[in-house]
Formats: structure tokens, C-alpha cells, sequence
């Protein structure tokens, strides 16, 4: 039974004291691009995924503990069958919480052209489409995937034209491999019209490759995007934004930098994240996951699953400890944990 929304909805916090209002959850590992820093190209583990209706009553029992915030993510989420239903049904709880939740989606944009209109009469209100290069070429080169840019223009293209707004690109830097694009992803902003954010490289690729040297701090960054174009910095939207934002002096475009290596921002984390087989991840790099959907199927009711989230919340890590002695590197890649 769900429980009556009160005036003032109960907060999850973690034992920092941290306010945890964003979920994302996987609703699949499985992924149509192999990109190169992300996937060494040998197919390896592949997580299961849930059900539609088994994803919305995890997804009801954040709700009421109050997350107002709840991304899709994959693998690739466009991919799952039955998509456009699930964000409906998600959209269903606003009838009993009011605005929460507001939900989101990260994806490669390949299928977005033909599903950005559904999703948004769905319910779903903003896009976050990743892009690392902004030619062709390059493109492809990082995805192993042919024609596969034009189809994400036109996705990034249909999301505008369909209300998902503001559309962001994230590009995930990595120096000498595709560190040439920063100049045209800064003119890719103002022409477009987008939220382009860059993110530096974290130590979550299948292939293992990761250092320090392939970073791109923030400092090195504005500095090369401020030969492009004059940069203003900008306050942040929300508590806890993660980006780092700018706008341009001379015209529209706005630039984020989310630099968890070179300026983490762990200390305003409000994210727990949840794998397509029903897992909880209380940060990024964790080392142990829980168990909420085994937990769910063992017989658990609502009240004792809640309670039981609200245990693991507690749990939640610090911080991550990229590039300090001692590091270890998540149980799971990004292709299975999902943005
Ligand atoms: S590394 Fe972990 S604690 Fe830090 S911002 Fe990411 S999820 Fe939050």
C-alpha cells in the first residue's frame, strides 16, 4: 500500500548528512555502441534486467523516502523494450507526489530521432545525449559504429524539437585521443544552442587503462575554450549541481565542466544508483552493491524494503579516492553501472 504523501515528505540521508534526492537507475547493460574507452569490444558480463512493472515498484519505494529526481541510464536505455511505458508509469506517481519525480534520461542518442516525441508525451522532461567528438570521422572512430554521428544530430535535433529541454551533451575528455575536439564542441554549443558539458575521465572504462595523464583538468580546459570564445562563469542551477558552468560572453551556448577528478564534488552528492538486475550502488566507485530487488523477491514488503534502503543510505561511501595509493577500482564498469 502505498503511503499517503505528507506535507512534508521524509529525507534519505547518508550518515555525512547528505541529502539523497537523485536516483538512476540501469534498465539495461546492453549497449548498440562499442566505444573505445568505454568497451574493450570483447562481449563480457551482462547483467539481467527487470521488468517493467518490477523497475516501478523500486522505483515507488524511493519515492515517499524522498528522491524527487530519477534518471533512466543503461548500457543504452533506448534499447529496452517497452521504454516509452515505463516512463509513462513513472509519470503516474506524480498523480500521488506532486512534482516528484522529475524524470531524466542519459542516452547515445542513436535511437532518439523516432522517440523523443513519445518520451516527452510520456512524461519524461530532459535529455542528456553523450558525444565525444563533433565530426563524423572521429565520431565513428570512437564508437565503431558507421553513420552513426548524423543519427545522433538528428537525435539531439528531435529532443529540441520535442521539449526536452535544456538538451545537454556530455563528452567524456580523454588527452590525445579526442582532447582536439574541445574548440568544436565550444562552437557546437552556440550553434546548436546546448549545454555541451565536458567530463573528465574516470577510472570506470571495461578495458582497465585508465591514468592520471589521460585527464584533462578544468584549468587546462577553460583555458583552451576561453581562446575560443570569451567564457563567463555562471552559478550553479541547484545544491549539488555537478557541472561547473559557463556561458559565453559574445552570444548563446553554455559550457559545463564536471571534473571529479580535479575538483570532485563528493561533498554534496545527492545520487544513489540502482543496476538493471535490481542492485544498489551508493556511489560510483563502490565496492559492494545491495541487494534490494533479491530482497523484493524473497517476499519483503514495501515497509521492510524501505527500511532496508534506508539502512544501505547510511552506507553510503565519503567520497571516491581516485589516484590515491590504495585505490580499487569498481566492482563493475560504467557500461554496467549506468551514468
Ligand atoms: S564518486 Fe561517489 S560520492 Fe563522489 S560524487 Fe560520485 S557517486 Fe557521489
Amino acid at each position: 500500500m502505498l503511503p499517503t504523501p505528507t506535507s512534508v515528505p521524509p529525507q534519505l540521508r547518508d550518515s555525512h548528512g547528505r541529502a539523497l534526492r537523485d536516483l538512476r537507475i540501469s534498465i539495461t547493460d546492453r549497449c548498440n555502441y562499442r566505444c573505445v574507452y568505454c568497451r574493450d569490444g570483447e562481449e563480457g558480463t551482462s547483467y539481467s534486467e527487470l521488468s517493467n512493472e518490477e523497475y516501478l515498484r523500486l522505483i515507488t519505494l524511493f519515492i515517499p523516502l524522498g528522491i524527487t529526481k530519477v534518471r533512466l541510464t543503461g548500457g543504452e536505455p533506448l534499447l529496452r523494450h517497452g521504454l516509452v511505458d515505463l516512463v509513462a508509469e513513472i509519470a503516474t506517481l506524480r498523480t500521488l507526489f506532486g512534482e516528484a519525480p522529475d524524470i531524466a534520461i542519459t542516452t547515445n542518442g542513436h535511437l532518439l530521432e523516432s522517440l523523443a516525441a513519445p518520451l516527452k508525451n510520456a512524461g519524461l522532461r530532459r535529455a542528456t545525449i553523450s558525444m565525444d567528438a563533433v565530426d563524423a570521422p572521429n565520431f565513428e572512430a570512437i564508437t565503431r559504429v558507421p553513420r552513426s554521428f548524423e543519427r545522433v544530430l538528428a537525435g539531439i535535433r528531435a529532443a529540441k524539437a520535442a521539449g526536452l529541454e535544456p538538451v545537454k551533451i556530455n563528452c567524456v575528455l580523454l588527452r590525445g585521443f579526442n582532447d582536439n575536439q574541445i574548440e568544436g564542441f565550444a562552437r557546437f554549443a552556440q550553434q546548436e544552442n546546448v549545454i555541451v558539458r565536458f567530463i573528465e575521465f574516470m577510472p570506470l572504462e571495461e578495458g582497465r587503462f585508465w591514468s592520471r595523464d589521460l585527464v584533462i583538468p578544468i584549468d587546462e580546459l577553460v583555458g583552451r575554450l576561453s581562446r575560443v570564445a570569451p567564457l563567463v562563469e555562471l552559478p550553479p542551477n541547484e545544491a549539488g549541481e555537478t557541472a561547473i558552468r559557463f556561458g559565453f560572453k559574445d552570444g548563446p551556448g553554455e559550457i559545463g565542466i564536471i571534473a571529479p577528478v580535479s575538483r570532485a564534488f563528493c561533498g554534496a552528492c545527492s545520487r544513489l544508483r540502482l543496476t538493471s538486475d535490481g542492485k544498489i550502488r551508493t556511489c560510483l566507485f563502490s565496492q559492494v552493491e545491495h541487494d534490494l530487488y533479491g530482497r523484493m523477491r524473497a517476499g519483503l514488503n514495501d515497509e521492510a524494503l524501505r527500511s532496508y534502503i534506508i539502512r544501505v543510505a547510511q552506507q553510503k561511501e565519503q567520497r571516491h579516492h581516485i589516484g590515491e595509493p590504495g585505490f580499487l577500482k569498481p566492482s563493475r564498469s560504467m557500461v554496467h553501472i549506468g551514468g
